[in-house]
């Protein structure tokens, strides 16, 4: 499931290359980070860095371990992804040219559902308001068990009254 894009007026790429040269000590764009941001923009998905890593080795590519650590961060500081800590593991996902949206993590089976709620965003607004506070973002997570692996335990139970 994915949410409907939010119009951006640059690539992940260029915002990133900006990114880099605006740095006080301007950076290069290297090739492996040129894989990468490719990479994960291709599809919105919630990934985390161990993940990431392997499924790059697996369809052929060789960025090394520390890239992707370091780039990861940088995607971050940049405004391009954002972290969710949705259990132990530090997750991440694009922020650039997606909406703002709230998660469910399935304990059981680790199943990411993502929804929006205008009341929740409102409440967020009105909170922030009330202290004066400016918000850079937010994270709402609910933890708990999916439908699906909710279903498997009540029909294991039934199978055991049997
Ligand atoms: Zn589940
Ligand atoms: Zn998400």
């Amino acid at each position: 499931m994915q949410l409907p894009a939010v119009e951006v007026s640059q690539s992940p790429e260029d915002k990133f290359r900006e990114y880099l040269a605006s740095r006080s000590r301007p950076q290069r764009y290297t090739g492996q980070q040129r894989d990468m941001v490719r990479y994960i923009f291709a599809q919105h998905n919630h990934f985390d860095a161990e993940q990431l890593i392997d499924d790059l080795k697996r369809d052929g590519y060789s960025v090394s371990r520390a890239t992707v650590y370091r780039t990861l961060n940088k995607l971050v500081d940049a405004g391009l992804l954002r972290r969710l800590e949705l259990g132990p593991r530090m997750f991440y996902e694009h922020d650039y040219g997606y909406p703002q949206h709230e998660h469910m993590y399935c304990q059981k089976c680790g199943k990411v559902i993502e929804f929006q709620n205008p009341a929740i965003e409102a409440v967020i607004r009105n909170v922030c308001r009330e202290h004066n506070f400016q918000s850079g973002g937010h994270s709402f997570i609910i933890r708990g068990t999916c439908t699906e692996c909710n279903q498997a335990r009540v029909s294991k139970r039934r199978l055991d009254l049997v």
